[in-house]
């Protein structure tokens, strides 16, 4: 595989850059080798700087579900730039995008738009807060939540990638109000809300994806759903990258549950940072300028960022791709299940919707822990196989894979021949 120029890049950018990235689930670090630089991307496809081309299937860690260079995103985008690109005033942009989010979520009356996903969840733990006078979160082992202090501690994605138990830098006292709480066992859920009487909320992404793919059970998210309310303890669904991936209407949608505060991001910038929050008019009430709990931001809202979110939604409800993805979805599991057993591979695939992805194990993954026991060196193998096979992974065992409209058959064809070939190669290892 031909990466000249993308070592070139890399060695360059260590000197002003730190590691070359600016995001550390760029830096290819857990499956070695150096990561790829991007020249361009259009459609299902991206071209790195050496020209080789990938079936994409990390769109940007989730918000690309169009593909690249939809058409008509591209054009409103186009339209947009010669208005401007920020004004520190309101657009309308703002208030469509608003109600095209309000309206796929029951339980949001109002939104507020920031410019990540960190964000986004920061504002919320502090909305929690805020509102109910309570300190103390429960987070759940191997959910990601972003980068601010407080949400650190036992996280998936890159910190999963990395084995890092949370980050330097954090003190004590920011993380000493997180609880933690394990995926898919709402008894340790229950043994804090017994224990502590100042628990503000708690918070889970509704399908996790930043362990590797891990579905809740029906009974867990129902059960945490009815726990939370009887607790008076709000409960945060993170739909960063289930919001308009998992169903339009996000996870909530899927699992027929109403969330006290939601947050989001990733799909509703369509490829431009945009984040937010939102719930009913009463927990809403508490941000200023209504009420006292503070949250600004100089670019937040942004009209490009707007205007793309705004298309991206539109064309997405227009399409209405979730069955198909279920079924590609499904396909791409068989392939590779019947690939893993065909060269003797203990395998497991976790998949929902646009998302999913294997874990080299005998054990079922429904938590942190059973997500840990996958053979990570067998993961590293069957990476390369299918970047050299010309498939686009993230390059880590516990990121989900993700699917655009944009794919055609041949694409996920292409995707399924890299796997019989990556599978192998891992058996052949
Ligand atoms: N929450 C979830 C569920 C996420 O997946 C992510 C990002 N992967 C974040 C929050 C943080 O979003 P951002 O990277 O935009 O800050």
């Amino acid at each position: 595989m031909k990466l000249e120029k993308s070592i070139e890049l890399y060695t360059k950018g260590k000197k002003h850059l730190v590691g070359a990235v600016n995001s550390p689930v760029r830096a290819f670090k857990s499956v070695g080798g150096v990561p790829i630089f991007i020249d361009a991307a259009k459609g299902s496809k991206i071209i790195d700087v050496d020209g080789n081309e990938y079936v994409d299937m990390v769109l940007s860690y989730g918000p690309m579900i169009l593909g690249h260079r939809n058409s008509v995103v591209e054009k409103t985008i186009k339209k947009y730039l010669k208005k401007g690109y920020t004004f520190g005033a309101s657009t309308k942009g703002e208030i469509i995008l608003a109600e095209l989010v309000c309206d796929a979520f029951p339980g949001m009356d109002k939104v507020r738009f920031v410019n990540s996903g960190t964000e986004a969840v920061l504002s919320a733990i502090r909305l929690a807060r805020a509102y109910t006078g309570k300190n103390k979160i429960i987070k759940f082992s191997g959910c990601y939540h972003g980068h601010s202090d407080a949400l650190l501690v036992a996280a998936g994605s890159g910190l999963a990638t990395l084995s890092l138990p949370g980050s330097a830098g954090v003190p004590d006292e920011a993380v000493k109000n997180t609880l933690i709480a394990e995926y898919n066992n709402i008894d340790s859920v229950e043994r804090h809300l017994a224990k502590h009487n100042d628990i503000a909320a708690v918070i889970i992404e509704p399908i996790a994806g930043n362990m590797g793919v891990v579905l809740p059970t029906k009974e867990f998210i129902e059960e945490l759903r009815d726990l939370t309310k009887a607790s008076g303890v709000l409960l945060i669904m993170d739909e960063v990258m289930t919001g308009f991936r998992s169903k339009f209407g996000g996870a909530q949608e899927l699992l027929g549950i109403k969330a006290d505060i939601t947050c989001l991001g990733k799909v509703i910038g369509g490829g431009f940072p945009v984040g937010a929050y939102g719930a009913r008019n009463e927990i809403m009430q508490m941000v200023a300028p209504l009420g006292p709990m503070y949250q600004a931001g100089t670019l937040s809202g942004n009209p490009i960022a707007m205007a793309c979110g705004i298309a991206t939604l539109k064309e997405l409800k227009k399409q209405d791709p979730y069955k198909d993805f279920e079924k590609t979805a499904a396909f791409l599991e068989r392939a590779m299940l019947s690939a893993a057993k065909e060269n003797g591979i203990d395998l497991q695939v976790n998949r929902f919707g646009s998302m999913i992805n294997p874990f080299f194990t005998k054990t079922k993954v429904v938590d942190f822990k059973t997500a840990q026991t996958s053979d990570t060196k067998k993961f590293k193998t069957f990476f390369w196989k299918m970047m050299e096979n010309g498939v686009f992974l993230p390059p880590s065992q516990f990121e989900a894979w993700f699917l655009a409209t944009a794919m055609s058959k041949r694409d996920i064809y292409k995707v399924r021949s890299a796997i019989n070939i990556a599978m192998k190669a891992v058996a052949d290892k």
